[in-house]
């Protein structure tokens, strides 16, 4: 690893030549929205909540898969990129059925937390009301479409830490939906270990605990934290 210097939101920054701006400004105390990015899984730039401006190029990046390099001019908080955010998250509300006020995440959901930062008040496209169907066949956990944002932190986290790929994305364009095995109920799959990852990953109230009613479903994400950071240094005591 290189040692590499960038300038991010005019600020003089250090990082390895191996880091992604989200991480250097992350490290630098800079803090730029997400909503796919999970520590310690890999970033896919699904959300695009968190692009940036880099100087010399009229593009935006997705700060979570672009890698820094030596001299680089980054801004994460202009007034096109708070224009971009807020009509990301409209688009992701206007996609699905997301009703807060009977969801189980309510005020414990981080598309709600990041609507509320980027100053949604309304969404300004129409709603697609696609009719998803709830899956309510896992023993512990359910499933509800209609809140997916589908940033794959499910599919992700169940892949890469816990080792089961239970989930993955079916279908294409806008009939796009996670699929547990190959598209059977999550009860009758032969794979999931009903270990919660994928639960406590997803920020939204798509995946909940069952029996968890509305503005209940508080997740702890530090116990996910505290999986990928016991498997780095293989010590398994809090
Ligand atoms: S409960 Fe665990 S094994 Fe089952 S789908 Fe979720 S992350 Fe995968
Ligand atoms: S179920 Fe949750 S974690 Fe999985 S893709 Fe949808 S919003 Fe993301």
């Amino acid at each position: 690893m290189i040692a590499v210097t960038l300038t991010i939101d005019d600020r003089l920054v250090s990082a390895g030549d191996d880091d992604t701006i989200l991480h250097a400004a992350h490290d630098a105390g800079i803090a730029i929205p997400t909503l796919c990015h999970f520590e310690g899984i890999a970033d896919i730039g699904a959300c695009r909540l968190c692009l940036v401006e880099i100087e010399g190029s009229p593009k935006l990046f997705a700060a979570c898969t672009t890698r820094v390099t030596e001299g680089m001019v980054v801004r994460t908080d202009t007034e096109r990129l708070r224009r971009h955010r807020k009509l990301m998250i409209e688009l992701m509300l206007s996609e699905r059925n997301h009703v807060c006020s009977v969801c189980v995440a309510n005020g414990h959901c981080e598309l709600q937390d990041r609507a509320i930062q980027a100053g949604v008040d309304h969404v300004r496209v129409e709603y697609l009301y696609p009719k998803f169907t709830m899956d309510l066949s896992h023993k512990r956990y359910g499933a509800d479409p209609n809140r997916c944002i589908l940033c794959a932190r499910c599919v992700r986290v169940c892949d890469e830490v816990e080792g089961a790929h239970t989930w993955d994305i079916g279908g294409r364009g806008i009939a796009s939906h996670v699929v547990t095995d190959l598209s059977a109920p999550w009860g009758d799959s032969a794979t999931c270990t009903a270990c919660g990852k994928c639960v406590t990953a997803c920020p939204t109230g798509a995946l909940f605990s069952q029996g968890a009613t509305v503005g209940e479903l508080e997740k702890d994400r530090s116990r996910l934290a505290f999986v990928v950071t016991a498997r780095k240094t293989r010590e398994w005591v809090r």
